[in-house]
């Protein structure tokens, strides 16, 4: 289905992206790659061989060494015009990311045209990485350089088919960095999209390779090789343990972007109906597939049934369907392990007395769909309490404190992203102090911001992407004493 203003592109399968060419996998192993809105198959996607990943480093090596030392104002005008590229190609990379992870179309066009104002902004902040020149002894330059860390070994999940990889490029290769980036297999033509407007923009061969495999042995292989120098991970917790835990054995530094569970304070000077309303929009969007998601809703007792009323009012205003039909405003899940774990979180809430106010249920229809769903009176205990959903699911919990708010918003291991509403400027500093998160917002659920950085504490991650913070990771920061007489 298309409308005048998203004119179809036809679906290309991703291929690996390697030495700037274009090619199977060694074995031609592929996996299939499904339409969540149809549980149809939609293309295939490679599977990297060893072998294959042995060509990715070596030419992410030769791409670092290239790409190092190509001149500043050769390195942006080429970014620039990959940017230009994805802002030229937004709606068809659009239609590709809706037919694999099945956001709504629009959706999907707002995060393919984000993903070339990011660029830009990384571009142009990467022309400021400056170091700094140290007063010291008479005859002597004491000075702190920053050098490019060399190859990056990254790996991105399949919520933000293009934003979340493009976050990892367009930082990396504005630092001068080279890159592998193992995407993620549920949504590789997006991926590959997006790393042709680099190749086609005259990227040097081997400063942004592709590669698609099994996650546990790409990952194992590209971490212990010494050709890489740093693990960009985004994802869920666990796996970012494991993956920080390898880094750690070869003694490689790491940027992990894990998930969270995000608390939303509502206290009893905020206007409830405003809320309700900014907190449904940031909770539905993506279908509540974003590390940042507000996901458990603790509301003062004076403003709970307010609050709830409205809530449940924004969830059944939504229409559930095929991401590509326009009048859709929330797609289907990603795949069926996040219908599953949606009904799992569902079922143990009201097996321990939580009310379903709406939702709850699978449409019946074809695909992975989860209707918008609206629990109160959750236990402490549930599952959904202390587990991410990610999946359309609002628990809605009261509070007649504001310290006990704060100690269970606080209470979990992760720190990623919190949300509070008051009129009350002395509350929200309350808030913003107490909140143990690295991403706070006070009175509307923002989103990520390419010129500000995002990032957790505990267990939600550490480093930072977005803002001047984003290229730390990318960099190394160089003492040099250079004794200039004698
Ligand atoms: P998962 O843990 O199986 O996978 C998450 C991502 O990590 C996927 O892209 C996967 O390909 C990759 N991965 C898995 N094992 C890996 C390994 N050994 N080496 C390298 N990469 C590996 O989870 P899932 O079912 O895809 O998603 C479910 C959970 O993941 C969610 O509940 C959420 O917590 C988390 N998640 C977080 C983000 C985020 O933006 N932080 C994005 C997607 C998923």
């Amino acid at each position: 289905m298309s409308t005048p203003d998203h004119p179809p592109a036809e679906y290309r399968s991703a291929r690996l992206h390697i030495a700037g060419e274009w090619r199977d996998a060694a074995d031609k192993a592929t996996a299939t790659v499904t339409n969540p809105a149809t549980g149809e198959p939609v293309g295939t996607v490679p599977l990297a061989t060893p072998a294959d990943l042995d060509d990715a480093l070596n030419a992410a090596a030769q791409g670092f060494r290239t790409w190092r030392t190509t001149p500043l104002a050769r390195r942006t005008e080429i970014l620039h015009r990959a940017a230009d590229l994805i802002t030229a190609r937004a709606r068809a990379i659009a239609r590709t990311m809706t037919l694999e992870q099945g956001k709504p179309l629009d959706e999907a066009l707002g995060e393919a045209t984000r993903t070339a104002d990011t660029l830009r902004w990384h571009i142009e902040d990467a022309r400021r990485a400056y170091g700094r020149t140290i007063p010291t002894a008479p005859g002597t330059s004491l000075s702190v350089r920053r050098d490019p860390i060399g190859p990056v070994a990254a790996f991105v999940p399949w919520n933000f088919p293009v934003g979340g990889p493009n976050r990892k490029i367009s930082s990396a290769l504005a630092a001068g960095c080279s890159m592998i980036l193992k995407a993620s297999e549920e949504t590789p033509a997006t991926a590959a999209a997006l790393v042709e407007c680099y190749a086609d923009a005259g990227l040097p061969p081997g400063v942004l390779n592709l590669v698609f495999g099994e996650p546990a042995d790409v990952s194992a292989q590209l971490i212990a090789s010494p050709l890489t120098r740093l693990v960009a991970f985004t994802g869920s917790v666990p796996v970012g343990k494991l993956l920080a835990a390898r880094a750690g054995e070869v003694m490689k530094p790491s940027l992990m972007e894990l998930g969270g569970h995000a608390p939303v304070i509502v206290c009893a000077d905020a206007d409830p109906v405003r809320a309700a309303r900014r907190a449904a929009r940031a909770k539905f969007f993506n279908a509540g597939q974003v590390c940042t998601s507000p996901s458990r809703f603790l509301v003062h007792e004076s403003r709970y049934e307010a609050f709830t009323a409205e809530f449940v009012k924004a969830a059944e205003a939504l229409t559930t369907g095929d991401g590509l039909d326009p009048a859709t405003t929330m797609g289907p899940l990603a795949n069926a392990r996040r219908v599953a774990a949606a009904e799992r979180l569902t079922a143990d809430a009201i097996s321990r007395g939580a009310t379903l106010r709406t939702g709850g249920t699978r449409p019946d229809r074809p695909g992975h769909f989860f209707a918008p769903t609206v629990l109160t009176d959750v236990a402490p205990d549930a599952q959904i309490m202390s587990e991410e959903p990610f999946a359309p699911i609002a628990p809605i919990v009261p509070f007649g404190d504001l310290d006990d708010a704060l100690a269970v918003a606080n209470s979990l291991p992760f720190g990623l992203a919190a949300y509070g509403f008051t009129e009350s400027a002395a509350t929200a500093e309350r808030l913003c102090a107490e909140l143990e998160a690295g991403i706070l917002s006070i009175n509307h659920c923002g989103g990520s911001v390419h010129e500000a950085p995002s990032g957790g504490v505990k267990d939600s991650g550490y480093g930072r992407e977005g803002g001047p913070e984003a290229l730390d990771a990318y960099l190394v920061t160089k003492r040099v004493s250079h004794l200039l007489a004698g």
